[in-house]
């Protein structure tokens, strides 16, 4: 710091001098307070050999049972705390110890070892997490937690001990606040954190999308999770700041450092605060026009933090995630049951299920696509539905037999020609003629979409918009097609400019279309996010919007100040 700036801190150089541990964000804020370890009652895990397997396997079926009913009360309690959609954790719970696989596999145990069952258990339980953590779905990875969360709970009852609602111990500093730190949150145990005492998590290990994550962000506890060796028991008592928004902790801080997250954190809780009195209302300009405010989603089990953001629905469900996650095609059912569950759990509000973009960076083996220069401009998406007719139209009927769930709409991604969504369109039909042969029910009226991402697309979207009932333009390729720079190339990254007056006419133009032939446009790429932005979104006329879940309530409030 030099002479002439010393009154003007240099919070920059003070944050790089104080020691810092990094972690994945987790949950947004700023926390302050002391390091305390979180002790688990131990749980004996040794095998002991038991005489009487039988009466070992009913001492086990006592135990899941009481915590079945541990779980309702806790279930009960959550409701008020966290929100019915998050409380449903522990019916889910509940669930997982009614599977048959996880219960026959303990059982078997004591009977095949003639084991204890806290050992059965246990043994079962690190098999299951394990089976999770291995998945490739970022969700099912979260669910790691959950199955040792309950495994704990019967373990707990089988050897008597109070019980998870007390199940751990926290070293005190007076009143001082504090972060907990431990290897991994259980689901139960975030639920019952002091919020009083509490202020912040930090974990070693953990998932973004397990329920803890999703808790902590309910609850407005910030949280570092993944921080591995880090974050170890030689923090114990030391005073730390959380950044959870940039999953940094700051170890020791100097006051001058303080001070300045202090500051952050009144500035953060005020902005925070006035955003929540946007919760539960319509989406408005100042004059009133009203603006479809939408969350963009990649999976169904996001639907709990579009409800969690206040989303009026869903813009953007990028259904290839479906297909990435399957290890092969997957069938009409399955997709079927995971669009109707979706279209119900909204009960009622918008969910746009973009048939699947597979192609380019998003690849499943079982395609067998053939290795291409330029998979961006290659086979994907429409190209390989209008390909594989058959593959396209189970996708297609299982969205129109979900269709009478909800309200569901469906869009096709990466047109460029009148051709590609009139045959779009005749695999539709005839979907639907199968349907209506077959009689299973569906909606005839379901609105049916195409996103505006290639120049092309924007540049005849007056030919388009007749065939269609409405458009949403996705940004993040038009603005890569439009400029001819690669979106996965990090080497041109400065070149990918979304506010290119080439990308903004083609806007501009696509909204004007959609207009004349009376239809409705939005924007579901990163563009629309944008804060500062938003102001040229509305001027051009946007009817929707659709973000992160993260963002909604702060475009609300900034569309809330635009004429
Ligand atoms: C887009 O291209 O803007 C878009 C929303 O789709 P994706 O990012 O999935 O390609
Ligand atoms: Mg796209």
């Amino acid at each position: 710091m030099t002479e002439q700036n010393s009154s003007v801190p240099d919070f920059e150089a003070d944050a790089a001098q104080a020691v810092t541990l990094k972690g994945t964000p987790a949950s947004r804020g700023i926390a302050f307070g002391r390091i305390t370890f979180l002790k688990r009652q131990a749980a004996p895990e040794e095998k002991i050999i038991v005489s009487n397997p039988q009466a070992e396997v009913e001492r086990f079926e006592k135990a899941r049972t009481q915590a079945i009913e541990q779980l309702g009360q806790l279930y009960e309690a959550s409701l008020e705390k966290l929100g019915e959609q998050n409380a449903v954790v522990f019916q889910i719970h509940q669930m997982m110890l009614d599977d048959p696989d996880y219960v026959a596999q303990i059982e078997e145990l004591i009977v095949a070892e003639k084991c204890n069952a806290e050992y059965a258990v246990d043994q079962v339980a690190d098999r299951f997490a394990q089976m999770f953590a291995n998945m490739d779905n970022e969700y099912m990875q979260g669910r790691a937690a959950d199955v040792q969360d309950v495994s704990r709970r019967i373990v707990q009852i089988l050897l008597g001990q109070k019980g998870i609602t007390s199940p751990h111990q926290i070293t005190k500093y007076g009143d001082e606040p504090l972060i907990l730190a431990t290897d991994d949150l259980a689901p139960s145990e975030t639920v019952q954190l002091d919020k009083e005492h509490v202020e912040g998590i930090l974990t070693s290990a953990g998932s973004t999308r397990s329920h803890t994550v999703i808790f902590a962000r309910t609850m407005g506890i910030p949280a570092v999770i993944s921080m591995g060796d880090t974050l170890n028991e030689s923090l114990e008592g030391h005073l730390v700041i959380v950044d959870g928004a940039n999953g940094v902790v700051y170890l020791d801080p100097n006051a001058e450092l303080q001070e300045h997250y202090r500051q952050r954190k009144r500035t953060e809780d005020a902005l925070r605060a006035r955003l929540e009195l946007f919760r539960g209302k319509e989406t408005r300009t100042l004059s009133g026009r009203q603006i479809h405010l939408y969350a963009n989603i990649g999976s169904a089990d996001d639907i709990d933090l579009v409800k969690a953001s206040d989303a009026e629905g869903v813009g953007l469900f990028r259904s290839e995630y479906i297909y990435l996650h399957a290890q092969d095609y997957p069938d009409e059912e399955s997709q079927f049951q995971i669009y109707r569950d979706a279209a119900q759990a909204l009960d009622g509000r918008k969910l746009i299920i973009r048939t699947m973009d597979i192609g380019a960076d998003k690849t499943a083996a079982y395609f067998m696509l053939k290795h291409e220069e330029n998979p961006a401009m290659g086979m994907r998406a429409v190209r390989i539905c209008l390909s594989h007719p058959d593959i396209f139209k189970t996708q297609l009927r299982a969205l129109l037999r979900a269709s009478v769930f909800g309200n569901l709409a469906i869009m096709f991604p990466m047109i460029t020609s009148t051709d590609e969504v009139k045959a779009c369109r005749k695999i539709l039909q005839e979907a639907q003629a199968e349907l209506t042969q077959a009689g299973i029910p569906f909606n005839a009226a379901m609105e049916v979409g195409i996103m505006i991402e290639t120049p092309a697309a924007a540049l005849i979207s007056d030919e388009l918009a007749p065939l269609v009932d409405f458009f949403s333009i996705g940004t993040n390729d038009l603005t890569q097609f439009t400029l001819a720079v690669d979106r996965q190339n990090a080497e041109v990254g400065r070149f990918l400019n979304p506010y290119h007056h080439a990308v903004i006419r083609l806007i501009e133009m696509t909204i004007k279309n959609a207009h004349a032939h009376g239809i409705w446009a939005g924007v579901c790429g990163e563009l629309a996010a944008d804060e500062g932005f938003t102001h040229q979104l509305i001027a051009m006329g946007v009817d929707e919007i659709s973000v992160t879940p993260s963002s909604v309530l702060m475009l609300r409030a900034r569309i809330a100040t635009l004429a």
